[in-house]
């Protein structure tokens, strides 16, 4: 899956937590959620591109999901391993359980192909991924709307501090 895929998935995940719970979004700082939405990818993939495996390594596995969620914990910031995780669930890991349970095979890692070229590929000729894609797009519209993040007060605070104000909020 591509960008809006996984930062759409999260954000519909997240805002779903938020309902379930009652708790306002204000408590969390939403650039991790992004960033957490794609950190896998963010790491896997300059690893590849440097030589190493296959799009998908380390940061696939759920050793390395299971050590984030720690440390974030630790740190009261567990929206970015609640993100990483659904990139891992996006990304149908459980398809490639010699990768997602690394290192309980050995210590190769079996990394599928998911390299720069295949997701051009993907993007271009897989209608699926576009729609998830265009899904995902979507997602994230719907969220800035609902959020008003089109006032730049609102967008400004979201950038600079992570703050989502909620939507009724005024912002004076
Ligand atoms: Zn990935």
């Amino acid at each position: 899956m591509l960008v809006f895929a996984h930062v759409g998935f999260a954000l519909a995940l997240f805002v779903a937590f938020l309902f379930v719970t009652k708790k306002p979004i204000g408590r969390f700082d939403i650039r991790l959620l992004f960033i957490g939405a794609m950190l896998p990818d963010i790491i896997d993939k300059p690893l590849n591109m440097a030589g190493l495996w296959g799009g998908r390594g380390v940061a696939h596995t759920l050793v390395f999901l299971a050590l984030l969620f720690v440390v974030t914990v630790y740190v009261h910031r567990p929206i970015l391993s609640f993100a990483a995780g659904t990139h891992i669930l996006l990304d149908e890991m459980y398809l490639y359980p010699k990768l997602a349970l690394w290192p309980a095979f050995g210590w190769d890692i079996y990394s599928p192909p998911y390299n720069a070229a295949f997701y051009v590929e993907i993007l271009m000729n897989n209608v699926f991924v576009q729609r998830t894609e265009l899904l995902g797009m979507m997602v994230v519209g719907a969220f800035a709307v609902y959020y008003r993040l089109y006032e730049p007060t609102r967008l400004k605070k979201a950038l600079r501090n992570g703050v989502v104000m909620e939507r009724n909020v005024s912002d004076n």
